[in-house]
């Protein structure tokens, strides 16, 4: 059974879906897929009221999401409750990835995006003199956020919060895969009081998704598949509005000889298998040093096969939210296993667990002709490759047309931080894994085809919007050399102006 399937309605009627539970595939209830014209309706009325959200402070903005924070600490039970039930996460990981993350994600910008978008003055090097630059972070307007299914409310929030704090509306649509965990980011902005119509939450599929990108909205902010994603660019282009893709990954671990071997299969374990392995950043490939490849294959293993999974209790693995990312990962094992891959752990549905349930798979003899190293597999499977020395897994890590996140483990610091900036990706860790898009003040995103644009911290806010210089002259003088009329004299003195400039050392430390 689908876990996301039409429903027959009357001729005329919007289209819905019947959603389905991942672990008990038992169906958890329907929507309606929002149109076109829903999309026009609510866009509308988030032009209407954008304005005056605009004309607020910075301190009256924050208190709604200030408040929206309170209510998510009141009610985050209720808010896991519905996650897990959608996407059939571990109860910690949703505690950890979906709430904490958010609650961190509300305070940061709350608090702070009035000193990263205030109006501020811009020194500037040569005009300073004669005039005064002010830099105006103006608001971009309606702002569409279009979100995926493996991190639905945060991924949903996330964006939500930097578009709204930095004067936009916003018209949101979840994955139909997840649709009660994006309807939750509108529950906790009306608990909060958020003016009516700032934010609309349009549920539905695909042809929702695409009447959002053709709507004439003011800024695409686009996370999914690099498919989509292209599809997405492509509307926006049409439309010369900006947009940021946040792409898929295949994100390569590198183990160097000098590595912290327990650490480092710690380390392996949690950026493959978290969130079952349906994660932008997760550990996609693993490149070990022939010297320790061993030690490192057989802690792996071990620390593997203690893996519980399950959706209730202390499980440590979750379900894989759809059926159709289940079937990418059997075929990407399968493809492994049929081309000579060893299967050292997992390699199959659990036959314990009803729902969609993929065993923790660690695989070695792998290689780069095999899918399991070239195609994003977003499920729990670790492949694991040995490598002459670093550099061979360097010139390995950056054969890829991806480029989101990487990680060097290494006991030498300096070595890694080294090593890491020669990796082609858009993030980097060193002894550190899944946690970078959860540092709120790191910009976040991709080479490659992993993505355009960055989201997150300074440069993420700024990009929800317009930074406009606004110059003023000082004094007020009749008019300027360089203004009408031109004559041979005003040309004499910009030339000895320019000779002074950058002919003399003493004009080229003054500009
Ligand atoms: P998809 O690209 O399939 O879908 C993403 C969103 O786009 C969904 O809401 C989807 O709606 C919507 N959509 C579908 N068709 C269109 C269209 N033509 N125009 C506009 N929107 C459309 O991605 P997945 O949901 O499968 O998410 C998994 C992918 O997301 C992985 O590749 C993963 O790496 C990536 N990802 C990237 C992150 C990053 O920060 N770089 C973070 C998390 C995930 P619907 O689902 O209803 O069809």
């Amino acid at each position: 059974m689908a876990i996301v399937e039409p429903v027959e309605s009357p001729i005329g009627a919007r289209r819905r879906l019947r959603i389905a539970s991942p672990v008990t595939r038992e169906p958890i209830g329907e929507i309606d897929v929002r149109t076109a014209e829903d999309v026009r309706a609510a866009l509308e009325i988030a032009r209407k009221v954008q304005p005056a959200w605009a004309a607020q402070s910075f301190e009256e903005r924050a208190r709604y999401v200030t408040g929206a924070l309170h209510v998510l600490l009141n009610r985050y039970e209720e808010f896991i409750d519905v996650v897990v039930r959608e996407t059939g996460k571990a109860r910690f990981e949703a505690l950890c990835m979906e709430i904490f993350a958010s609650c961190d994600v509300l305070q940061y910008y709350a608090k702070r995006a009035g000193s990263i978008l205030r109006d501020r003055p811009m020194r500037m090097h040569l005009l300073g003199l004669m005039k005064k630059l002010r830099i105006v972070y103006r608001p971009l307007g309606v702002v569409g956020i279009i979100t995926p299914w493996n991190g639905p409310f945060i991924l949903s929030l996330n964006p939500t919060v930097q578009a709204l704090m930095a004067g936009n509306a916003v018209l949101l649509k979840p994955s139909e895969a997840t649709p009660y965990s994006g309807r939750l980011v509108a529950d906790l902005f009306e608990a909060a009081g958020l003016p009516e119509g700032l934010l609309s939450v349009l549920l539905g599929d695909g042809e929702t998704g695409q009447a959002l990108t053709e709507a004439g909205l003011d800024k695409i902010s686009f996370t999914g598949s690099v498919e989509t994603g292209r599809n997405v660019a492509e509307a926006c282009a049409r439309q010369l509005i900006p947009c940021t893709l946040e792409l898929g990954g295949k994100d390569p671990m590198i183990v160097c000889k000098d590595a912290d071997l327990e650490r480092a299969a710690a380390g392996a374990l949690f950026g493959a298998f978290m969130n079952s392995g349906q994660a932008c950043c997760a550990i996609e490939r693993v490149y070990v040093v022939d010297e320790v490849a061993d030690a490192f294959i057989s802690k792996v293993i071990e620390k593997t096969t203690e893996l519980r999974q399950g959706a209730e209790g202390e499980a440590d693995m979750g379900a894989i939210v759809r059926p159709e990312q289940m079937a990418v990962i059997e075929r990407h094992v399968e493809d492994a296993r049929s081309k000579g891959a060893r299967i050292l752990a997992g390699g199959r549905r659990n036959p314990n667990l009803e729902g969609l349930f993929y065993e923790p798979t660690v695989l070695s003899e792998v290689t780069h002709d095999m899918a399991i190293m070239r195609e994003e597999t977003f499920g729990p499977v670790l492949p694991i490759m040995r490598v002459r020395d670093e550099e061979e897994a360097l010139r390995l890590a950056n054969d890829t047309r991806y480029g989101l996140s990487a990680t060097v483990w290494t006991r030498d610091k300096r070595e890694g931080f080294d090593l890491a900036k020669k990796i082609e990706a858009g993030s980097l860790c060193v002894n550190e894994t899944a946690l970078i898009y959860g540092v709120t003040e790191a910009p976040f995103g991709g080479l490659k085809q992993s993505g355009i644009g960055q989201v997150n911290g300074e440069v993420g806010l700024r990009s929800y919007c317009h930074a406009q210089p606004i110059l003023v002259d000082r004094f007020g003088g009749k008019r300027e050399q360089a203004w009408y009329p031109f004559t041979a004299a005003k040309e004499r003195t910009m030339r000895r102006i320019m000779r002074l400039l950058w002919g003399t050392p003493l004009g080229r430390w003054l500009s």
